[in-house]
């Protein structure tokens, strides 16, 4: 299937009428995703957004219920966001890393209903990526430009227009709800060789990674590693895989709110226990900590390394903090297995 990019706008208006319909918006100097009232307000041409898409699933405040407790007991009230919504522009990066995060939302241990609802009731559609920026480094942790891991379609942008891949039966509904003209061999061709001209310049080597954080926690490079880290916790924030929260409870007397907010392992107040006592008090730990749960302890337990490769820590850390070269320097470095 095929869609010229000057119907985008008149197929996402099309869409509105039926969905909540979400697409990269520009802000400021970067794009964000946002819900659109229009199809011309879609800025499809940027790199990826500024904010991950797991904010739309996983919002960085979310009021879980509101309680109220009375002489005649306790009452909840929640409110699931069941909306039918349609997510345009999402980069193959991100899309995987929803997939991700359906470990640590959908489990055999827990499901967590505001997650899986919102995920449940979303067709996401993707646009590939003709020019990788050059912090990408998607295709040395299992992803790709062109991955259609995670999506329901996924665009191929061939000059003037886009080549619809259907990855999933929700993408093939919409596609056929939107009734996309059948390719000719000719755009497939253009299709295959826009994916095969697309270069993620940077590689990042893992072989050997696992292994050594298998046994280097206590190894002397975590010393020098965290050095220049202020601890902002920007890097967690932005990373579309981070997902650790806090729940609070914000309430007036017998009446409030539970509410779930993100958390960041950057901060030394994370793993304040109550007793006062704090395994992670110094940034090195916390550092550390970042690096064995993206590189080890996801993997251990989800056998998926939980980063993407989208290059967000880089382009945004305020001391130029690059997760590539810090990969490669704990790779480096000799293991030490005593405390
Ligand atoms: S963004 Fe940079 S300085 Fe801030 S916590 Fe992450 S690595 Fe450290
Ligand atoms: S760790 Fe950095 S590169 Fe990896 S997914 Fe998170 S923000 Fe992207």
């Amino acid at each position: 299937m095929i869609v010229s990019k000057k119907d985008i706008p008149n197929f996402l208006d099309k869409l509105i009428s039926d969905y909540q319909v979400f697409a990269p918006v520009k802000k400021d100097t970067f794009t964000v995703f946002k819900q659109i009232c229009s199809g011309k307000d879609a800025v499809l041409t940027a790199d990826n957004t500024k904010l991950p898409v797991k904010e739309l699933f996983f919002p960085q405040s979310e009021k879980l219920y509101s309680y109220s407790v009375t002489e005649e007991g306790a009452k909840l009230e929640t409110t699931l966001d069941d909306q039918q919504k349609v997510v345009f522009g999402v980069r193959p990066c991100d899309a995987k890393s929803l997939v991700l995060l359906d470990h640590v939302f959908n489990n055999d241990k827990y499901q967590d209903p505001y997650y899986l609802t919102r995920r449940d009731n979303t067709v996401l559609v993707g646009i590939g990526c003709n020019n990788p920026a050059s912090t990408c480094f998607c295709t040395s942790v299992n992803g790709g430009p062109f991955d259609t891991n995670g999506l329901d379609l996924l665009l191929v942008d061939t000059g003037d227009a886009y080549v619809v891949e259907v990855v999933s039966d929700k993408g093939k509904a919409l596609a056929e709800k939107a009734g996309f003209a059948a390719a000719a061999d000719a755009d497939k061709a253009a299709a295959a060789k826009a994916k095969e001209d697309a270069v993620v310049a940077c590689q990042v080597n893992l072989d050997g990674l696992k292994a050594k954080l298998d046994v280097n926690f206590y190894d002397p490079i975590w010393e020098k590693i965290h050095e220049k880290c202020l601890g902002c916790g920007a890097c967690t924030y932005l990373c579309p895989t981070c997902h650790c929260f806090d729940i609070v409870d914000d309430a007036v007397d017998c009446n409030g709110c539970r509410v779930r907010n993100w958390d960041s392992c950057a901060f030394p107040l994370f793993t304040l226990h109550g007793s006062g006592h704090n395994p992670r008090t110094s940034n090195k730990e916390r550092y550390r900590n970042r690096i064995m749960h993206k590189f080890k302890y996801f993997v251990d337990n989800n056998n998926e390394i939980a980063c993407v490769g989208c290059g967000r820590c880089i382009k945004n850390c305020p001391v130029n903090m690059d997760i590539r070269v810090v990969l490669e320097d704990v790779r480096g470095s000799e293991a030490r297995l005593d405390s």
